[in-house]
């Protein structure tokens, strides 16, 4: 090995490859962190919730100095038909206080300053910097290929957080690449509109936030769905749906959302935001029993590389985060026993078991499978409610037993009740609390 010998190095400079910079250069760690695009954030897509209590764990009181958009403060989910909308959705006043629940961000601001308080905290950070392969000695890894003039770092770890086209953890050994069934392509436009008419439209108080998923409609009942989230004078819109899915029924997320921004409920949330970006980029969605070996000889995998990512609760930055930390730790560990073997960074396994990661990820490890599996689910349900709702709530001279009659004809006649009952109970239990 080299003598120029780096602790740790970070390929990515992602939340999860910030968060795992942050927290061993906290602990007096010699750290680089290696970033292929112009600036951290330069690169990344988020639809844009980041969620108080994980950030919080690397960063007290955060929301008072980093770049956020709005507190968010009402989130509803919509079941869409082709023209109704069934609107379900949770508010409360304390989540416009501190310490607040969740807020939107803008990664191109975000990541910046996060990446800024590794820095600050010790960490180098190197931009337009890309990792092209792992150095080896047996089967250890000891450091990186890159595009830099100086070419090779060496490094006692190297730590995978370049998010979900993780080529080195292929090359490392540790798992194959996604297939289609197992990445969801995520697209998302950033709309502006003044943050007055934000707060007209979306019934809000000055400054605070919400955030809608739409589903059923969006994506024809596949798995997925679409989303709109309030920031200071832009909203973030956008949707997701399985790749092999898209493939094989020859949709584009594009004209998808060219449809849902035509919604009858969506228009008049959206009509005349001009649209300053868009972006697309794949989602992990390997699900708990496809996920990669995390720990090698002298490498950890962290956040979008390792698959943490949680679909059904829109969960991908924190646990990108809380990954990050708890590999940041492992190394802390490893140093201090000088042993950066696969055995010497298994703490990380440990830490992420006692998690919230791989229990979350293990307790909804059937829901994509279902979604895909049933796509009635999304697909036919969503109209049965909202022909349900449009009954309930139509007042035309006919007596309501004859209403309830109808309703339950259409019912029998699309799905037979026995497999609506099994369908809600399988989606309680996969997507449930
Ligand atoms: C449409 C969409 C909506 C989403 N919405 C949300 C949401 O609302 N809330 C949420 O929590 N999550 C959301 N996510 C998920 C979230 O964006 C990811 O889970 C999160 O960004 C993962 O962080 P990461 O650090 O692992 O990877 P990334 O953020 O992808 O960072 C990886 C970094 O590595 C760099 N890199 C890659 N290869 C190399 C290389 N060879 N050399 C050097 N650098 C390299 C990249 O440029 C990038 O900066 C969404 C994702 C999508 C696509």
């Amino acid at each position: 090995m080299a003598d120029d010998v780096f602790d740790a190095i970070v390929v990515g400079a992602g939340p999860s490859g910030v968060a795992a910079a942050l927290t061993m250069a906290r602990a007096g760690l010699d750290v680089v962190v290696l970033e292929r695009g112009e600036y951290p954030g330069s690169k990344n897509l988020q639809g844009g919730v980041l969620y108080r209590q994980p950030t919080e764990e690397l960063i007290p009181r955060f929301w008072e100095t980093a770049p956020l958009e709005r507190p968010v403060v009402r989130q509803s989910i919509w079941l869409l038909d082709e023209d109704g909308a069934v609107q379900v959705g949770y508010g409360t006043r304390e989540w416009a206080k501190p310490p607040y629940n969740a807020f939107t961000v803008l990664r191109a601001r975000f990541d910046p300053w996060f990446a800024q308080q590794a820095e600050e905290a010790g960490a180098m950070i190197i931009p337009s910097a890309t990792v092209t392969g792992l150095i080896k000695e047996g089967d250890q890894v000891v450091g990186v290929r890159t595009s830099l003039e100086d070419g090779d770092l060496y490094g006692r770890v190297v730590i995978i957080a370049q998010g979900v086209n993780a080529l080195l953890v292929q090359e490392a050994g540790l798992g194959p690449d996604l297939r289609m069934d197992q990445a969801a392509l995520g697209v998302k436009e950033v709309l502006a509109l003044p943050s007055e008419k934000i707060e007209d439209r979306f019934g809000l108080e000055k400054g605070e936030g919400a955030t809608i998923e739409l589903v059923g409609f969006p994506t024809r009942g596949m798995a997925g769905n679409a989303f709109i989230y309030t920031n200071k004078d832009t909203i973030s819109f956008g949707g997701g749906a399985i790749l092999s899915q898209l493939v094989a029924r020859k949709l584009n997320m594009s004209e998808l959302l060219d449809a849902v921004r035509m919604h009858p409920a969506v228009k008049p949330l959206l009509e005349g935001a001009e649209r300053v970006e868009y972006t697309a980029k794949l989602m992990p969605e390997r699900g708990y029993r496809h996920l990669p070996r995390l720990v090698g000889n002298g490498v950890l995998v962290v956040g979008d590389a390792a698959g943490f990512l949680n679909p059904i609760h829109r969960e991908g930055s924190n646990m990108a985060m809380i990954s990050g930390k708890l590999a940041g730790e492992a190394v802390v560990r490893a140093k201090e026993k000088g042993d950066f073997s696969a055995r010497g960074l298994s703490s990380y396994l440990e830490a992420l078991r006692e998690s919230f990661i791989l229990k979350d990820l293990k307790k909804i490890q059937d829901a994509v499978p279902f979604l895909e599996e049933t796509p009635r689910f999304l697909g036919v349900y969503p109209h049965l409610l909202s022909q349900l709702m449009r009954e309930y709530f139509t007042v035309d001279g006919r007596p309501k037993e004859e209403k309830r009659r109808k309703f339950w004809n259409l019912v029998r006649g699309t799905v037979p009740p026995l497999t609506l009952v099994r369908d809600a109970l399988r989606a309680w239990k996969v997507m449930g609390p």
